[in-house]
């Protein structure tokens, strides 16, 4: 038995963290949506009791450390499943780039066992399991927009954004989202409106959203990578609508009403930076298409 699954990569339009929590991790409010690049994960059921991991990139661990694995381990410890599972990762997300490209292999994992061992869990059951493997597996279960809370694992679903362009671009350095926290100084953070931003979506008002981006994690980031500095800047005078970096980076994004425009900054950028791509965001629930 064999399964194809999508796995979109995720930008934060917004992103907030409240306070730091006795139980270590921090408390967040991030407004995220999925977008149109993403890794596909082949599932094949094997009747021997193993999970064998596979990828196409020296940067993905084939072992317990990858979050695929974790998902797949979980699945089957959970429901007591004896049979194994083949896992091949054909990676197009950046990796440690701030888009969420381990979560989001983790979230189809749990979606396409789901399916293959016919489980008949419900996405909320999945995204409960998701959360004990990473905050942000919790959303990438889910897909499409929305607004997570806690430290990331509460979900409130959002209608999609209006259609926009979003060029990305990654100078090719990755960067631990661990240390990016162990760095914030959260009595000098400057909170973004993620009330407007939510209230912006609902309405469906683009300029809006593109008035209240914002990330705390950008300054912390910038002082270890100074390339997001350029890459914002040299996006901004290619006619960006808006410009934010995602997540603890240092992937940097634009958000872009007119394609015309959006290749004007993909082009402004290429040579420049090792990884640049023009995408949409992606409206509803993940699946292959
Ligand atoms: P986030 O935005 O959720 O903080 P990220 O995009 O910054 O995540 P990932 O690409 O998920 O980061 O990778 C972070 C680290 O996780 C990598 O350095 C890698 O060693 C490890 N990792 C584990 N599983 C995977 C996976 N399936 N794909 C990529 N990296 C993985």
């Amino acid at each position: 038995m064999y399964l194809l699954e999508k796995a979109p990569a995720k930008i934060n339009l917004s992103l907030d963290v409240l306070y730091k929590r006795p139980d270590g991790y921090h408390e967040v409010e991030m407004v995220m949506t999925t977008i149109d690049l993403a890794d596909r994960i082949e599932l094949i059921v094997l009747q021997e009791n193993k999970i064998e991991i596979e990828s196409d990139n020296r940067f993905v661990p084939n072992d317990e450390r990858n979050l695929a694995y974790r998902a797949a381990q979980l699945i089957k410890d959970t429901y007591n499943i004896n049979k194994g599972v083949k896992i091949y990762i054909d990676k197009q997300i950046p990796v440690a780039a701030g888009l969420a490209g381990g979560s989001s292999d983790a979230a189809a994992v749990l979606r396409g066992l789901n399916t293959l061992w016919n489980l008949q869990l419900s996405l909320d059951t999945l995204a409960e399991l998701g959360a004990k493997i990473g905050s942000d597996v919790s959303f990438c279960v889910y897909g499409s927009t929305a607004l997570s809370t806690g430290r990331g694992e509460k979900i409130k679903e959002l209608p999609a954004p209006p259609a926009c362009w979003v060029v990305l671009a990654n100078p090719g350095i990755g960067v631990s989202t661990q240390t990016i926290y162990q760095q914030l100084k959260i009595d000098h953070i400057q909170h973004p409106d993620t009330e407007g931003m939510v209230d912006a979506i609902e309405q469906g008002d683009f300029q809006s959203i593109c008035d209240k981006v914002g990330n705390v994690l950008e300054p912390v980031t910038l002082k270890l990578c100074p390339e997001v500095k350029q890459i914002k800047q040299q996006m901004v005078e290619a006619g960006a609508d808006a410009v934010l970096m995602s997540g603890s980076g240092p992937t940097v994004f634009s958000l872009v009403s007119q394609e015309s425009r959006a290749y004007r900054i993909y082009n402004s950028l290429r040579g420049f930076c090792e990884q640049v791509y023009v995408v949409r965001m992606l409206g509803g629930r993940t699946e292959l298409d």
